[in-house]
């Protein structure tokens, strides 16, 4: 069984490729998808894979592969949404859209998916058990598209969920785990300083919202430094502050925006109140008002120890990875975070550092892209963890 799958997939390589850098040109913006969930969906019905739904929790689709004889219910879940990025890798199948570009891997992991299930539909009549492939709409923006999709019934009666993320930093070949916490819950906020504003010659006529919004982002950086455990994990980084001026005007107003990124839902808790209570504090020593926007992102994506075990045990039978070992965490976050937390299953990276690169571009850079090679170990490592979680 294991030899035939791998087999089939590695036959199935160069289409695999061909989808990939398809959707590649074609990306769509979080939850916008409408024709790559199209396209999916077109895929399968051209297979004679009837059972097919559109429309989950919004974009989504899911399919379902019913084996020949009885057994447990296997999810496989790739993510399809693309960024806001104007691509500049200069790759002969670039993103014709303008603005909008592939810049995390969504494409290679639909494609992974995409002929994964093929061949799972081909082999179905010899197989046990039913497969239940999710495709995912909207994971780079919080809410996301994992949370609908439960709610639309996208996770009945399965017993294990397997995913995967192609990931540019590791090498190919390498295929990083862990048990427990792998990625980060993923907050934001926006802080609105109102100041008064007037002219840059007499600043003791107004409240300067830079000057209060320099002092507020000094003192925010006390919370992780000063008041998180040294042994927990946590960062607040702030992404922008804004007060567009002109150089003689003192700002009327100025706005910050920021994310946490934390594991231990107790410490989440306590940055979030101690945020508020620093706002709160600095703008009154200032004597000037603000508002506040704390918005919770997506939960850490916490992985179950029994199904990580047997997912890495599976990987180190797939030929091409020579390197299965676990990994520390991800300060990254990811909504795969939702299926764990009603379903059992696991969360990984496949390593997919692009050939004769020392420095790969990170993920989300105008110029990422990745080692496509990477697609058939993923395919080969999930395909085989859902057959073989059958006979465990
Ligand atoms: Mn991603």
């Amino acid at each position: 069984m294991k030899e035939k799958l791998f087999k089939r997939l590695e036959q199935l390589y160069e289409e695999m490729v061909e989808i990939r850098r398809y959707l590649h040109q074609h990306p769509e913006l979080s939850f916008q998808e409408k024709k790559t969930a199209a396209y999916i969906a077109n895929y399968y019905h051209q297979l004679g894979l009837k059972d097919v739904r559109t429309g989950v929790g919004g974009t989504g689709v899911v399919a379902k592969i019913k084996g020949g004889r009885p057994g447990k219910t296997i999810a496989l879940r790739a993510d399809f949404d693309a960024l806001p990025i104007q691509e500049e890798t200069g790759l002969p199948f670039q993103s014709i859209v303008p603005g909008v570009m592939h810049a995390c891997g969504h494409d290679g992991h639909t494609s992974t998916l995409l002929v994964l299930a093929k061949v799972l539909f081909e082999m179905r009549d010899e197989l046990s058990g039913q497969y239940i492939i999710i495709h995912q709409h909207a994971e780079e923006i919080s809410p996301g598209g994992a949370k609908p999709m439960i709610e639309d019934g996208c996770l009945d009666g399965v017993d294990t969920i397997f995913g995967t993320h192609l990931w540019a930093s590791i090498p190919y070949g390498t295929l990083h785990y862990r048990s427990g916490p792998i990625m980060a819950a993923a907050d934001r906020f926006e802080i609105t300083i109102k100041g008064y504003g007037g002219h840059g010659a007499q600043p003791h006529k107004t409240k300067d919202s830079i000057v209060i919004g320099s002092q507020l982002i000094m003192n925010l950086q006390q919370i992780v430094s000063r008041k998180v455990d040294p042994i927990e994990s946590a960062v607040l980084s702030i992404g922008y502050f804004v007060a567009d001026n002109s150089f003689n005007v003192i700002a009327d107003q100025a706005k910050l925006g920021g994310t946490v990124r934390t594991f231990n839902p107790v410490i989440q808790d306590m940055i979030e109140k101690e945020v508020r209570r620093i706002v709160e504090g600095t703008c009154l020593a200032a004597g000037c008002d603000y508002d506040i926007k704390y918005n919770r992102g997506y939960p850490a994506v916490v992985n179950h120890e029994a199904e990580t075990e047997f997912l890495a045990e599976c990987a180190r039978e797939v030929p091409e990875l020579s390197t299965v070992e676990e990994c520390a965490p991800e300060m990254g976050g990811e909504d795969f975070a939702y299926y764990l937390q009603n379903v059992k299953g696991t969360f990984f990276f496949t390593g997919a550092k692009p050939d004769n690169v020392v420095n790969p571009y990170p993920h989300h850079h105008p110029k990422f892209d990745i080692n496509e090679q990477s697609m058939l170990a993923a395919a080969r490592t999930l395909g085989w963890a859902a057959l073989k979680s059958q006979l465990a």
